[in-house]
């Protein structure tokens, strides 16, 4: 039996629910899972594409602690999408966590002895876990054979559906590739391990994909879709960035107008081409700043500093806040990687600090920033030289200071990611949305 001494990381979680208690001990919890992975015992793995519970779909990045090979049966069964957790010491209320693999984290999902899944820390049980259902639009294939979850999986249980178009970035190597990303490793480690992973999706198939979620999804849960994928720096199939991702935006909505918020992640692009994304109808747009410290961005970002540089990046989203309205213009930051070895800051204190002035930026331009937990992964090179990633005090203090600066911009959480709310929130890969108060209704994405 272990001693109290040795749950240091359950100590460490009681030490900032006691410290932090208006951050909802729910979002305290998914931080440090999304930050540090989850262990999956062979009992909480799928069947895959022939279970009951829909698998992880490795949609864009890998998200996982190691590379597919060294993830042993999980490779192989692959563990789900998301988690709910539930219940437990801590009386968690529904609460929706992305799927990140690390074999060596000391939180473990397993059945218990009466077959139930259960969240364990340091092996004391943490939570009930619930699992995604096998959506009925996942049963069916598309004409050619390909399956629907390759190239439409849906993410924030079945709210999103993540249509990564171009699998891999053409920023390239290590003087480009953004130091936190293994888009492109990813990409390779699917095609080694022989699985379906198409490359640049044909629009046909898209749309098939589509009219399958469409006509099987009769609940209407899945409200939103996300066109996205590496970004362009020459062509591809001929067309430019704008070009490229604008050709299914319209190819959607001509098909079908309205049936979901579209959005768009691209590159912080010249007006006229935002201006084009509006035109095909796309709502919501993701032109993502990734970190606000200069120094930062130019060591983290170097393809983006040298093809587009941060001043005119950030000159671009004020720019598209006119395109779309101040409140569709939701860029991301990559929260921890502030607090990145080598370059990044050493203190919680400066990190935050550098954080806030980024929120400020924007929110006092009417633009709410949102965020992705960092999950270091290990063919990155931030994944390699931080491999437990940033301090979840980082995130907690993170989470405060975003509402904090919502209240004092007189916003409230953004269109198109679900219900704010502990308890209520579906948006997966960070807790914002969790911490954020709850409203009655979500607010409808229009400019
Ligand atoms: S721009 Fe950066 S973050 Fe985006 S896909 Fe390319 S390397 Fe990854």
């Amino acid at each position: 039996m272990q001693t109290r001494a040795e749950h240091t990381r359950t100590a460490e979680l009681e030490d900032l629910m006691g410290r932090f208690p208006d951050v909802p001990r729910e979002a305290v919890i998914k931080e440090d899972l999304l930050r540090g992975g989850i262990a999956f015992d062979e009992s909480a793995l799928t069947d895959n594409e022939h279970g009951e519970v829909k698998p992880k779909s490795y949609f864009i990045f890998s998200f996982d602690h190691r590379t597919l090979p060294e993830l042993g049966t999980a490779a192989l069964r692959r563990p789900p999408e998301e988690i709910v957790l539930t219940g437990g010491p801590y009386q968690l209320r529904r609460t929706v966590v992305s799927v990140r693999v690390n074999p060596a984290s000391p939180y473990q999902v397993k059945a218990d002895e009466d077959g139930a899944l259960r969240l364990f820390l340091e092996g004391r049980p943490l939570a009930d876990v619930g699992v995604p259902p096998m959506p009925d639009y996942y049963r069916h294939n598309l004409a050619n054979g390909k399956s629907v979850m390759e190239v439409a999986p849906t993410i924030q249980w079945g709210y999103l559906i993540y249509l990564t178009v171009f699998r891999v970035c053409q920023y390239f190597g290590a003087k480009e590739e953004c130091q936190y990303c293994d888009i492109n490793h990813n990409w390779r480690q699917h095609k080694a391990a022989g699985r379906p992973y198409t490359g640049v999706k044909p629009v046909e198939e898209v749309l098939e994909a589509l009219e399958i979620i469409d006509r099987y999804d009769t609940e209407r849960l899945s409200r939103a879709y996300t066109l996205t994928g590496g970004s362009i720096t020459s062509k591809v199939d001929g067309l430019r960035e704008a070009d490229f991702y604008g050709r299914y935006a319209e190819a959607i909505e001509r098909r079908f107008p309205g049936r979901w918020i579209g959005k768009v992640v691209a590159q912080a692009l010249p007006r006229e081409d935002v201006q084009r994304f509006r035109d095909y109808g796309i709502q919501i747009y993701h032109p993502n700043y990734e970190v606000w410290d200069k120094r930062l961005f130019a060591l983290y970002c170097p393809g983006k500093e040298r093809y587009v540089g941060r001043e005119e990046w950030h000159r671009r989203i004020l720019d598209a806040a006119e395109v779309f309205g101040p409140r569709n213009v939701i860029p991301n930051f990559v929260a921890g990687i502030e607090m990145a070895a080598p370059h990044g800051f050493t203190t919680v204190d400066e990190a935050i600090a550098s954080t806030r002035e980024g929120l400020d930026f924007f929110m006092s331009h009417g633009i709410t920033p949102r965020f992705t937990t960092w999950c270091p992964e290990p063919t990155t090179p931030l994944g390699r030289a931080n491999p437990e990633g940033a301090p979840l005090e980082y995130h907690i203090r993170l989470l405060r200071t975003y509402r904090e600066a919502m209240e004092t911009h007189g916003l409230t959480s953004p269109p198109g990611y679900g219900p704010p709310g502990a308890g209520r929130a579906v948006f997966s890969v960070s807790s914002f949305m969790d911490t954020l108060p709850p409203e009655d209704e979500e607010e409808p994405a229009s400019a």
